[in-house]
């Protein structure tokens, strides 16, 4: 699998393209050679097949060999409001979330989270960003996950109407299944949303807020997942029904 590399849109101008910085360093670590052909996205889910003509300590000098639409990206724009989990948590779930097809991730203060005010600076969100960018790489996606600042619940509530489904996970909701939930959305939905409680879960006055503002609570079954395999779970269901081979 050739080597991939996310650049802006900007940085594609002519047919040859110089890599540098944090990318310079990149394929410094994977001793790229010249004559060796590898993938540069522009991050807008386009592909530039490359070959490497040049190599320096501070840049690397490529052609474009062609260009295809990167197919690694879902149909629906799908985004995880995770409540702050205790530490390290986070970028578990960032690594497995962009594998599956996240579009952003936007960590929410709730109630019952334990997060420490270390996990609330900006310098955390810098290093999420990193884990975004380098599981989308693996991945081959074509664009890489926007992790978002972190909000409360009453401001990611205000934000709902952005999206045209949003639901939260509930484990004591008896009626509705993620599976019925699903199969009940309209065809052609761009954008979902969806909320995943911290270890101790959504506080009763949580859920009547999400009741009051639309927000659907659903079901993953009978079983209780841990707050890092939650969101996952929920982005493979929703890939498994609105996802086919393109
Ligand atoms: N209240 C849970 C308990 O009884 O242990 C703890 C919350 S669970 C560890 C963390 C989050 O994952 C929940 O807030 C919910 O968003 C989601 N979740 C876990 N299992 C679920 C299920 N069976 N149905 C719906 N949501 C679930």
């Amino acid at each position: 699998m050739e080597h991939r590399f996310f650049v802006g849109g900007k940085d594609i101008l002519g047919d040859e393209i110089v890599l540098s910085g944090e990318n310079a360093a990149h394929a410094a670590v994977l001793r790229l050679a010249v004559g060796e052909e590898i993938t540069l996205c522009d991050g807008n889910a386009v592909d530039y097949h490359c070959v490497v003509t040049g190599l320096s300590k501070a840049d690397v000098r490529v052609n474009i060999l062609y260009k295809l639409e990167n197919i690694a990206e879902p149909p629906v724009a799908i985004t995880l409001f995770q409540a702050l989990p205790k530490a390290g948590k986070m970028d578990e779930v960032i690594e497995k979330c962009t594998q599956l097809g996240v579009s952003g991730i936007v960590p929410v203060v709730t109630t019952r989270c334990v997060a420490k005010a270390s996990d609330r600076d900006c310098k955390k969100m810098d290093r999420w960003q990193k884990i975004a960018l380098s599981a989308a790489r693996q991945s081959q996606r074509g664009r890489i996950p926007k992790i978002g600042d972190v909000m409360s619940l009453e401001g990611a509530l205000k934000g709902m109407g952005a999206y045209d489904a949003a639901f939260v996970c509930y484990e004591a909701e008896e009626v509705l299944s993620l599976k019925a939930y699903l199969q009940g959305l309209a065809h052609g939905l761009a954008s979902i949303a969806f909320f995943i409680g911290p270890e101790g879960g959504f506080a009763q006055d949580e859920i009547a807020k999400f009741k009051e503002n639309g927000i659907s609570t659903v079901s993953l079954g009978p079983r209780i997942l841990r707050t890092e395999l939650a969101g996952p779970v929920v982005l493979a269901n929703i890939l498994y029904e609105l996802e086919g081979l393109s």
